[in-house]
Parts: C-alpha cells; structure tokens; sequence
C-alpha cells in the first residue's frame, strides 16, 4: 500500500477516534488540548514563508505583469461568484425552513467575542496593507503579506538578470516548505485526534453538546443543509463542468487537506495540506497551486459567508425584526464582503459577521443566540471553504493554462 493511503487511513482513524472519545469520555480528554497544538503550531509555523514564497514564485513564472493582471482578475471573479452563489442558497434555505420562529431569546448581552471589535467595509479594504510587513507576518495576517509578496514578484520580473537570483532563493524555499509539510503530515492523525477529542471533551461530550444544539437544532440543521447543496452539489458541478475533472477522484487525493480543515477549523492552518495535496495528489500545476491557494484561504470562503446570511437571516426572525427584500439584498452583500475579510482562523466568521449585522441594523446581541454551537458549526464551514478553494484551482488551472508549466515539484508522486 502506498504511503499516502496509509496516511490517510490514519488521518481518518485519528479524527473518527478523536471523535468517540471527546464524545463518550468528555471533559477528561481536554488534557490531549497541547498534543493538538503542537500540531498546530507546526503546521501554523510555515504559513507564512509558505505563502511570501509561493506568491513570489507564482507572480514571477507569470513572468509578465499584464499575465498577472488577467490571471489574477479570473482568480478574483471566479471566487466572487462563488461566495455570491454560497450566500445565496443560504438566503433560500434560511427563508425556506425559517429557523428562527419560535426560539427563546438569551440574555441579550452582546457575547465578549465581538464586543468592541466592529468592523467597517473601509476595514477590510484597510487590511490589504499592512505598514509594517514584518508584524504583518508576525501577527499571521495574511492578506498584507500576499499584496507585498504580489507587488514583489512583479517587480522582480523586472528586473531581468538581477531579478533571477532573489527568484531562485524562493523556489528553494517553497520546495523546502514543501517536504517539511510531507513529513510533518506524519504527526497529522495524532494531531487531528488530539484536537477534536479535546475539543469535544471541552464542550461536555456527547451530552454537553446534544444539550447545546438541541436549543437552536433547527438553525444548526439549516446552515448543514445549506454547505450540504454547497458542498456536495454546486462545487461538484464546477469541477465538472469547468474544471473537468472527476469528482471522486479529485474530492479522494483531497481528503486529507477536508479533514485537516474539519479538526482545526482553521483554512489557513490548513493551507500547506491543501497545497500539497493539489500538487501530489491531483497533479494540480505547481504555478496554480501557488496562486490560487494561499489567495483562497484568505479570501475565498463559501462557507462562511453562507453561515453568515443564515445566522443574520436566523437573528432578525428570532428577534421579530422585519426584514423586506431590501435588508435580504444588504445582507447578500455584506454577508459576500464579511466572509472575504473573514481571516483564515477559528470563529473569525463570527467577528465579521458584525459588518452584516450594523448594515441591516440588526441586534448585535442576537450573536449571543448562536455562540454555544459556533465553534461546531465552524469546523463544516471550514471544510466547505477548503473544498472550495480546492475546487476554484481546478477550474482556474484549467481556464488559464498550465501548457507552460515549468517544472514539477521535487519529491512529489507526479
Ligand atoms: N474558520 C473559518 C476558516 O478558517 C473562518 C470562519 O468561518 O470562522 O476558514
């Protein structure tokens, strides 16, 4: 058996028992929490030379900025419609099953998570540069580092002979990156086992979290059945359609990076797995991997911005706050704006989800309704927010070419 089957078994087997004793055991398994961060941290440790070399490279081998601009306004397209597709089978769903009738209203304090921390479209638009690249990186905000690695590279291509050495020193980082991410994978079904059974344990176990969803079921089964379509049907058909791949086999050398996204609810933390397993797994060219994963984890997230218009939708029906076909607009938008200035790291859905909740004047306290289970829910939007990124760099790869790819990644299984 190949070693990546292998791998994956015990990646699944590690998430499944991670499952059945955060569950059965409770509370106990939270003494497994530094096991689960250890892995996190050394997955979270090459976020940021993995993205500044891969965005470098990328622009560079485009080798031309005009390339750039063309290349990266489908990237941008592409991940707008997307996310404006998600949000918009969260807005059916949520109107059709109506969640939130009949649910009994909380404390009406607004939750510590998001107080003091409202955000304003012209935020998002100001997170794109950072002054200080260097605390960018060090505080993992990776939206300023992806402008400046962008704007480098394509400076570098212009600088001919004097360009190509700084190029050449970060291609060889990015394949380092890119071994340490293979071995470290190794650790991968202890860490995902770690993570979920303490989190679970956590939350009370099987009881603890029954009781919790139990409270707002229906909302909780609404944004499913949303990412269910989402997941499972829309971006299938992209895949199929414009990225001509087949479904099954793309979604299987995928897997690794979906439940990685599952346990750690983070796309970022996510994204050296998700680019390994485009290149490795699904022979996904190395210049699109580069390109439109890093891009994806921070900006493209279907998920969450389908979470968002259901959980504003959900707050503004329990609230009894009327809601015309106007506010239902709004929230479409902001909902698609929030999830893109979302970051990719646990739960930040829920602090930009403040943007669509002011733009509509709906009760920021109604966040508090919701905050039991949203760490739970996160780990689905999460995985559909992988998924889509996965599934976008199949349809972008195709769209724009790969006739001139360079060459493949060293070590890999191509
Ligand atoms: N946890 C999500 C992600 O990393 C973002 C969110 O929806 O909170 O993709």
């Amino acid at each position: 058996m190949k070693a990546d089957r292998i791998l994956l078994y015990l990646l699944l087997a590690g998430i499944v028992a991670g499952g059945l004793c955060g569950w059965l055991i409770g509370e106990a398994m939270s003494a497994w929490d530094w096991v689960g961060k250890l892995f996190l941290n050394a997955l979270k440790m090459l976020i940021v030379p993995l993205i500044v070399s891969s965005m470098v490279m990328a622009v560079a081998e485009l080798g031309d900025v005009r390339r750039l601009g063309r290349a990266g306004g489908m990237v941008i397209l592409y991940y707008f419609a997307t996310t404006a597709i998600a949000v918009l089978i969260g807005i059916v769903m949520v109107n059709l099953i109506q969640p939130g009738s009949g649910v009994i209203l909380g404390d009406g304090e607004i939750p510590e998570v998001v107080a003091g921390k409202e955000k304003g479209i012209a935020d998002i638009v100001l997170s794109l540069v950072s002054p200080n690249i260097i605390e960018a990186a060090a505080r993992m905000d990776v939206l300023p580092l992806i402008v400046f690695s962008l704007f480098f590279g394509a400076i570098l291509t212009t600088l001919g002979e004097k360009g190509r050495p700084v190029v050449r020193v970060f291609d060889g980082i990015n394949d380092a990156i890119l071994k340490m991410v293979r071995l470290i994978m190794w650790i991968a079904p202890l860490g995902v086992f770690a993570l979920v059974a303490s989190r679970l344990g956590q939350a009370g176990g099987g009881t603890g979290i029954a009781n919790e969803v139990a409270k707002i079921g229906k909302y909780f089964v609404t944004v499913l059945i949303g990412l269910g379509i989402h997941g499972f049907v829309v971006l299938p058909l992209l895949l199929r359609l414009l990225g001509r791949r087949r479904i099954l086999p793309y979604a299987g050398g995928m897997t690794e990076a979906l439940s990685t996204a599952w346990s750690t609810a983070s796309s970022s933390a996510t994204l050296p797995i998700t680019m390994r397993c485009a290149q490795d797994h699904n022979r996904v060219s190395r210049r699109s991997a580069m390109l439109v994963m890093p891009l994806g984890a921070t900006i493209n997230m279907d998920g969450t911005a389908l979470y968002e218009a259901v959980a504003a939708i959900f707050i503004a029906q329990a609230t009894g706050f009327p809601l015309g076909a106007g506010d239902q607009v709004i929230i479409f938008l902001t909902a698609t704006l929030a999830a893109i200035g979302a970051a990719g790291i646990p739960e930040a859905g829920l602090v930009t989800m403040v943007i669509v909740l002011n733009a509509v004047g709906l009760p920021l306290e109604g966040i508090g309704l919701i905050l039991t289970v949203d760490w739970f829910l996160d780990r689905f939007r999460t995985t559909v927010n992988v998924w889509g990124d996965s599934v976008g760099t199949a349809v972008l790869d195709r769209l724009y070419g790969t006739a001139d790819e360079p060459r493949p990644l060293a070590g890999g299984s191509r």
